[in-house]
């Protein structure tokens, strides 16, 4: 195998960073999965980061991410790529097909269709459902007390195997009593994985026990705001 890797500033920043975190938190080095999160970067912007070592990468959007990481993965196939923004049932096939997590299982309508795309093409990507910790009505997830019934009826009904939860706090919210929301949750109900914490918070996210902090802007820049 290749090993050679090239500096990334941002990339090298983030990394250290999350070991700081982890060894305050008492957790072992590495038990944190760093997701760069690279929607609106093109592939010029992407490649650098690949270069630099980093295998783990976050998008939003099914058909951004269809547009530009079928090229990426050949040319470095041990990718791993996630899912971490909300996914329309008509998207389930491309989103299974592509992806090797999905953060945002969140009704029971995304579930079936994912369910039947993962039996279709015989794939198994690791799934989490997203929980509204902040009941905000704009934003996709189940709300907290719905969750240990909606992740029931993932295994029963739709044969799912959920490995953990996700969350995004409110932005004008102190993020803390959110991860800590959804660490009791995920406590409760025997769930591994835990997705939180941002460019912004991503540290905080760690001492709660995240297992998968989701950083775009700290490693890739400033986005060019959406249109
Ligand atoms: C864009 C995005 C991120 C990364 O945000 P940054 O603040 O740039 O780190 C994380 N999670 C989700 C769901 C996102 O859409």
């Amino acid at each position: 195998m290749d090993t050679q890797t090239t500096n990334h500033p941002g990339l090298a920043e983030v990394r250290e960073r999350v070991a700081a975190a982890e060894k305050e938190a008492g957790r072992a080095a590495g038990s944190v999965r760093l997701i760069a999160v690279s929607k609106t970067f093109d592939a010029e912007g992407i490649r650098p980061v690949i270069a630099a070592g980093q295998r783990v990468f976050g998008e939003n959007r099914v058909q951004e991410a269809a547009g530009k990481w079928p090229a990426l993965k050949a040319e470095t196939p041990d990718i791993e790529l996630h899912l971490i923004g909300p996914l329309q049932s008509n998207k389930a096939r491309d989103a299974v097909a592509l992806f090797d997590a999905i953060h945002t299982i969140d009704r029971d309508k995304i579930a079936g269709a994912v369910a039947a795309e993962m039996a279709r093409l015989g794939r198994s990507p690791r799934l989490l459902v997203q929980v509204n910790t902040g009941a905000e009505p704009q934003k996709a997830g189940v709300l907290p007390e719905e969750t240990d019934a909606f992740v029931a009826r993932c295994r029963s009904v739709h044969g799912l195997t959920i490995d953990g939860l996700m969350c995004i706090p409110p932005v004008e919210e102190s993020p803390a009593p959110h991860f800590a929301l959804l660490a009791k949750i995920a406590g409760r109900l025997g769930l591994e994985s835990l997705s939180m914490g941002m460019s912004s918070d991503f540290e905080t996210a760690i001492a709660f026990g995240a297992t998968d902090v989701r950083v775009g802007s700290a490693i890739f820049g400033t986005r060019p705001p959406l249109v």
